[in-house]
């Protein structure tokens, strides 16, 4: 599928053109190893205005209506004993990695992972090459509005390389969790204890343009992926956007909108001026302003 979009020449065969310009640096952190990469293709989704008001007046881009008509659609469900598929898998027009795909609900509903996380473990097997993401409302999702997971190649992202090396989590993001299990029943019943224990720890934002905590769930990034045994690191926030986002000086300003990618050691800036400005210190003290802290 992906290869063949490709070959249409739309909007996925330029922007995965652009890719071979990314910029790469290596932000090492202690023993964990972090990657920067200035990507101007990603500008939409670094400045990405997810506010209510913006998304009641645009059209969905992961509903039919809203495709570019060379993008292709490949319906599926990894539960398959159901009539009709509830997924629909496409090649993300805006890439970070090669390939990348976006792997929405069929049903235009809001981003919840509440009665989708067993389907999410069902994809790691169903698509075992790939690491499955899952972005919060608040927390990078470029469409809140519309449920969906990303997958791109396994061993893209640091985090769960070292995990997969280390057999424990880095010390690079203070609130991640890590679950392991061969049952997705098992999976899913600590996955939501984890979640219930830190819907209870909401903390105030650093900066008052971040959206404040909500009282009703918890904010968090998600990665899945199979390497013999289910694997989920699960990345509790307290705010969507560091300070230095909204900086008035525009000296400090970097441009990072933190989402399950950079919050796994991949930060993604999409101008010259971040790309030079953000050091491995800076990023480790956006990952830590962001995160809930424990
Ligand atoms: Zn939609």
């Amino acid at each position: 599928m992906y290869d063949h979009e490709l070959t249409l020449g739309g909007r996925a065969a330029f922007q995965y053109d652009l890719l071979r310009l990314v910029k790469r640096k290596e932000l090492p952190i202690g023993d964990f190893p972090a990657f920067l990469f200035f990507n101007p293709g990603r500008v939409h989704s670094v400045m990405a205005d997810v506010s209510d008001e913006t998304l009641a007046h645009r059209q969905c881009f992961l509903c039919p209506e809203g495709l570019e008509d060379k993008q292709q659609t490949f319906l599926w469900d990894p539960t398959m004993h159901e009539g009709t598929p509830r997924y629909a898998i496409r090649v993300n027009p805006f890439p970070i990695f090669a390939p990348h795909f976006t792997i929405s609900t069929v049903r235009h509903e809001p981003q919840q992972i509440r009665g989708h996380y067993e389907d999410m473990l069902r994809f790691t097997t169903e698509l075992p090459e790939y690491t499955i993401f899952y972005n919060g409302a608040r927390c990078g999702a470029s469409a809140p509005d519309h449920m969906h997971f990303q997958a791109i190649p396994m061993n893209s992202l640091p985090m769960q390389v070292y995990v997969d090396q280390h057999g424990r989590l880095p010390e690079f993001c203070p609130s991640a969790r890590w679950i392991q299990s061969n049952s997705i029943e098992d999976m899913t019943t600590r996955f939501f204890a984890l979640v219930d224990e830190f819907a209870r720890k909401q903390q105030q934002p650093t900066c008052p343009q971040a959206m404040p905590p909500r009282p009703d769930d918890a904010d968090f990034n998600i990665i899945s992926w199979y390497n013999g045994h289910y694997n989920t690191v699960i990345l509790f926030r307290r705010q969507s956007r560091p300070a230095c986002f909204f900086a008035e000086n525009p000296e400090e300003r970097i441009l990072i909108s933190p989402g399950a990618v950079e919050m796994c050691g991949v930060a993604i800036v999409s101008t010259e001026d971040s790309f030079q400005r953000l050091t491995a210190n800076k990023l480790q003290a956006i990952i830590n302003e962001v995160s809930i802290t424990v």
